[in-house]
This record gives structure tokens, C-alpha cells and sequence, in this order.
């Protein structure tokens, strides 16, 4: 095994699937998960992240290009042979074996002893605080219970990588996000890697150590979850991923990293941070983030336009104003609450608004 593979526990080399031999769902996917890292795929349905999940586990085959894990091709081993742990939404528990018979399963298929599947079992249980319900049936848990009594199914065999598919999908609000930190927290006391797919982009932030956005079954963008916020590399990564607001125009002209933005149907032109090599001429999308505006700003803004309250509604811990400024009448700032503006806002109010050239994006 050279070094290189060595700091990476998969790698998909060029990996695409079809299943009808007509719409490619998944293309040419190279993508290299670390040694320990939670990862993320994140993006819409249909996306083709289960799909990549489900060639990983083994339960689906690439039409072309490799997995490679562990420095080794598995395109020859079957699921149980890759020591890879799954959380599935749809890969339930038995309904009709006890909590404790639940977990066992895999160890009995890997042919370990009685005595030792009763250990295990009791130490995957425990992680999840489930350890005084072994006896139980499936049936008389709550879904939470349910989703921790798979994860310790999932990790009671020790693997190295854990598969997670929507696993909190079925949970509701307050659960899923404790469930989210229960997972990070295990992830960080137990140093194994973590592919975990989800629609939900606060999800992704809470939990990555990095995410993959996929769209159309290609990876549009690899990253931290601060890079992916703060620097979205195209206009699809910048919607997909938290609030943002998107105004249209051409490149004027750039100097370095600043690039100048003449608006569309307008005469105004806006200061950005150029994300790629951008030239003059080329049509592009600004993506400022609603928090990054601000509200009668004075001095340090690079950007100021003159603006009138469209819309006020108040969300507890900010005030989401919608105003029309620069020829678009949907440009929304989150002002947080308590703040000199927050109580301000009403309807028809004229204000200025500004934000900083490095808050906002020219993106192709
Ligand atoms: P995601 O998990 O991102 O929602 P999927 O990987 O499930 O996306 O699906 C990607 C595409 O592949 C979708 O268009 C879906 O309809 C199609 N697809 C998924 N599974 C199958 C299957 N077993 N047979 C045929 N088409 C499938
Ligand atoms: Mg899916």
C-alpha cells in the first residue's frame, strides 16, 4: 500500500452508474473519504447520493470506474465481507427478535462466540444507552430508541466505516437534532469514519467534518462546512446551502480577487469577491448571504443602495426583512433581534443597505 492511499479509507475512482443504461445517475465520481472523517453527501432527491452509498455498502454495482477501500478494489466482495456498518432509513430492525437478538445478528454472521456476541452486545448497547431494553421488541420502543438500536447494530462488529442514509429522516425536530449531536459525539469517541447522506443542509453543517454537495450525480462541491458557506463555488451550492440572495449581472471589470458587477438593468455597479478567474463581459450570479446586509451601515460598507421595507416577520431570535433595492424586490437581511434596527422595520420605510465586497460572491 503506498502512502497515499493510506490517509484516505475510500476512494471512488471514476465511478459511474446507470440502472436502465440510459440516464447516467451517477458521473464519473472521484471522491476520497479520510481516514476518521465524518463526511457528508448532501443534496436534493434524485441526486444520486444513495445510490453512491448503496455501491459502497455493496448492494448496488458501479456500471464503471472502482471503489477502492482500504487500498483495495472490493468490486468482488460481498457486503458482509466489507466490514462496512449501515444505518438505513428502510433497513429496519426485525420486528419479531428482542433489542439484544437485533444487535447479535451481525456478529452471528461472522460466526463469533456466544460468549463474545454477549459482551459486544452489552458494549454497543451501553454506547447507546440503551443497555436495561435488551429484551425488548422493536415494537415497544419510540423511534428515537429504535434509530439508536440500529446504530448500535450498526457498530457492534467494530468496522472501521459506518454508512448512514437518512437515518433521522422518520424523527421529529428536537429528536432529530439531539440524535444528530448523540452521533457526532459517538463519531468523535470512536475514531471511525463516517459516510453520512442527507437532504437537510443543517444537518450537514451540525454534523461534517466535510460535505460533498451533490446535484444531477455530480459532486458540485467538496468542503468544510465554513468553506461551502462562505465560499460557494457556483450559484447552485450557494441556494442549496443556507439563506441566500442572488442578484444578476455582468463582470465590469477585475483587479485581483475584487471584481466590479454591473446589475442587470441598472446602472449600479456592486463590489465582489471574483470566486474563479472571471472575465469582463461574463454573465454572472452575486450571492450575499441575508445576515452579511446591513441596515442604514455607514462607513465600512463597499456597497451601499437605497431601499424600501417590502415585508416584516419576526422569528424570535432575528427579524426577517424583505426589501426592493437594486431591481429586485426580493432581497431579504435577517436583523438579529434586540439589535438598533430590529423594531424599526415596518413597511414602506425607506432605509439604505450595504454589505462588504468580501461578503459577496460573483459566481458562474
Ligand atoms: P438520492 O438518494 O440523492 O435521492 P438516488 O441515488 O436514490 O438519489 O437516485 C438517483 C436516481 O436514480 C434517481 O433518478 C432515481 O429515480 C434513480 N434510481 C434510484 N434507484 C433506482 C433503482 N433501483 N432502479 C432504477 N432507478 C433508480
Ligand atoms: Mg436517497
Amino acid at each position: 500500500m503506498n502512502q497515499h492511499t493510506h490517509s484516505h479509507i475510500v476512494r471512488f475512482d471514476a465511478v459511474e452508474k446507470t440502472y436502465d443504461g440510459i440516464n447516467v445517475v451517477v458521473k464519473r465520481l472521484n471522491l476520497d473519504i479520510r481516514k476518521g472523517e465524518f463526511l457528508t453527501m448532501l443534496g436534493p432527491s434524485g441526486s444520486g447520493k444513495t445510490t453512491s452509498l448503496m455501491m459502497l455498502a455493496g448492494f448496488e454495482m458501479p456500471t464503471s470506474g472502482a471503489i477502492i477501500l482500504d487500498g483495495k478494489p472490493i468490486e468482488n466482495l460481498p457486503p458482509h465481507r466489507r466490514n462496512i456498518g449501515v444505518v438505513f432509513q428502510n433497513y429496519a430492525l426485525f420486528p419479531n427478535m428482542t433489542v439484544g437478538e437485533n444487535v447479535a445478528f451481525p456478529l452471528q454472521m461472522r460466526n463469533v462466540s456466544k460468549a463474545d456476541q454477549k459482551d459486544q452486545v452489552r458494549s454497543a448497547l451501553d454506547m447507546v444507552q440503551m443497555g436495561q431494553f435488551t429484551n425488548r421488541r422493536p415494537a415497544q420502543l419510540s423511534g428515537g430508541q429504535q434509530q439508536r438500536i440500529a446504530l448500535a447494530r450498526a457498530l457492534v462488529f467494530k468496522p472501521s466505516l459506518v454508512l448512514m442514509d437518512e437515518p433521522l429522516g422518520a424523527l421529529d425536530k428536537q429528536l432529530r437534532e439531539h440524535m444528530q449531536l448523540e452521533i457526532k459525539h459517538l463519531h468523535e469517541q470512536l475514531g471511525i469514519s463516517i459516510v453520512y447522506v442527507t437532504h437537510d443542509q443543517s444537518e450537514a453543517l451540525t454534523m461534517s467534518d466535510r460535505i460533498a454537495i451533490f446535484n444531477d450525480g455530480i459532486v458540485q462541491q467538496l468542503g468544510s462546512p465554513t468553506d461551502i458557506y462562505e465560499n460557494p463555488s457556483n450559484p447552485f451550492v450557494a441556494r442549496f446551502i443556507g439563506d441566500n440572495n442572488a442578484l444578476f449581472g455582468k463582470v465590469h471589470s477585475v483587479q485581483g480577487a475584487v471584481c466590479h458587477v454591473r446589475l442587470d438593468g441598472g446602472e449600479q455597479v456592486v463590489r465582489a469577491k471574483a470566486s474563479s478567474s472571471l472575465r469582463p463581459g461574463a454573465r454572472i450570479t452575486l450571492s450575499i448571504r441575508p445576515e452579511r446586509i446591513h441596515i442604514d451601515a455607514k462607513g465600512d460598507n463597499d456597497n451601499v443602495a437605497a431601499a424600501v421595507v417590502e415585508e416584516v416577520i419576526y422569528l424570535g431570535d432575528h427579524v426577517r426583512v424583505r426589501v426592493s433595492a437594486l431591481g429586485s424586490n426580493d432581497i431579504v437581511i435577517k436583523v438579529p433581534n434586540g439589535s438598533l434596527h430590529s423594531s424599526a422595520m415596518t413597511k414602506g420605510k425607506k432605509v439604505s443597505i450595504g454589505w462588504s465586497q468580501a461578503d459577496c460572491s460573483a459566481l458562474q
